[in-house]
């Protein structure tokens, strides 16, 4: 990064009292980027996104906004914004004062003011709603009211905790298209927290996965998804087949071998030792599945499979008890696959390139 990053944490960390919630963590976030926090309950997102914003005080470490130091200036003098999933709107208020209320605390002059509201308003769509209030807009209008009043002033960094976990599925899907078309367009950066693995992959231009206090991987969607550093990283994004497997060597190569089942196609990376147990990540869509044997696939029995519309997800079963998911878009049925009973016999298979080795 040669720009000046919008956030700098060095060696930031928390803890409650002898509860180590952040592990000493450095980390860059770009201008205008969309950067998501993602793990599961309790990993300390909110600890982490709360430190940035000044509401938590570091327990050691520092943070850095536009390159400088604000570890003894209070949230409401650092240049960023929050929004959370709580959004308190004023009810007496119209959307124009919700959107404008900031503005006129801080005595912007009344054409700026004006310009800005509308501006934002404009922004989420809600031009036409400026005159209603609150209790007269949908969840998902009051939802963008809040997004605009979380940028009309037009901070460096937005913060955002899980701002869509009230809305209901659809209007969920709707909304990360909306923010994340917003973010483009104001350039604003803006730090996602979220448990949801999709919302994340769907929306960021990089993610930080945490777990149990500790950020395990910082990278872009896709390569988090197709390159996983750890375990966890694997089965938390996405679903990923983690087959148990350990390394040795034989003439000179190094072969991964599942315990009843025998080698397996994949790559072990230099960092793996020989002997070390491990576990092979594989998507389910990298596997094939046959009704008929091939070279090099794995004979297998059809535990259950399940019909999701465009695809069919199969469980099978292979070795001594390993069991598979594999992914069969519905297009690529065969009609002799398609007859398997449960319980019938078919052959998985997958190109090297898609075992991922991990430290088990
Ligand atoms: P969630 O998604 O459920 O909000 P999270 O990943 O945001 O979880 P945090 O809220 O950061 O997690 O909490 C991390 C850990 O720190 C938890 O074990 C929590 O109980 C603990 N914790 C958070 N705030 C405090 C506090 N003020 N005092 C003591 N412990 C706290």
């Amino acid at each position: 990064m040669t720009q000046t990053p919008a956030v700098r944490l060095r060696g930031i960390t928390k803890s409650f009292g002898s509860n180590l919630v952040v592990e000493p963590l450095d980390l860059e976030i770009g201008r205008n980027e969309f950067f998501s926090i993602l793990g599961p309950s309790g990993c300390g997102k909110t600890t982490l996104m709360r430190m940035i914003t000044g509401f938590e005080t570091p327990s050691g470490g520092s943070v850095e906004l536009d390159g400088k130091t604000v570890d003894r200036v209070p949230t409401r003098l650092r240049d960023l914004n929050m929004l959370f999933q709580s959004y308190a709107l004023f009810p007496h208020l119209s959307v124009y004062e919700n959107v404008a209320f900031e503005l006129r605390v801080r005595k912007t002059g009344k054409a700026e003011l004006d310009r800005r509201v509308r501006e934002a308003l404009a922004l989420v769509r809600l031009e036409d709603f400026a005159g209603r209030k609150p209790t007269e807009l949908s969840g998902g209008q009051r939802q963008r009211v809040a997004l605009a009043r979380a940028v009309v002033g037009r901070p460096a960094v937005v913060l955002l905790d899980e701002p869509l976990g009230a809305l209901d599925q659809k209007l969920r899907k709707e909304m990360q298209f909306e923010l994340k078309r917003l973010q483009r367009e104001v350039g604003i950066t803006f730090i996602y927290v979220t448990h949801d693995q999709e919302e994340a992959l769907t929306m960021s231009d990089r993610i930080a996965v945490m777990s149990k206090g500790r950020v395990l991987q910082v990278a872009s969607p896709t390569e988090i998804y197709d390159a996983p550093n750890s375990r966890f990283v694997a089965g938390f994004i996405g679903s990923c087949n983690l087959i148990e497997a350990v390394v040795s060597t034989e003439n000179g190569g190094r072969v991964v071998t599942v315990p009843g089942l025998g080698p397996v196609p994949a790559r072990p990376a230099d960092e793996v030792t020989t002997g070390s147990p491990v576990v092979v990540a594989v998507r389910p869509e990298r596997m094939s599945l046959s009704d008929r044997p091939s070279e090099g696939a794995f004979a297998g029995s059809v535990a259950e499979r399940v019909f999701l519309g465009d695809e069919w997800t199969y469980h099978v079963r292979v070795g001594a008890g390993t069991e598979l998911t594999v992914r069969v878009p519905s297009g690529t049925m065969s009609a002799a696959l398609a007859t398997v009973p449960d319980g019938g016999q078919v052959w998985v298979s997958w190109p090297a390139d898609a075992g991922r080795v991990l430290p088990a």
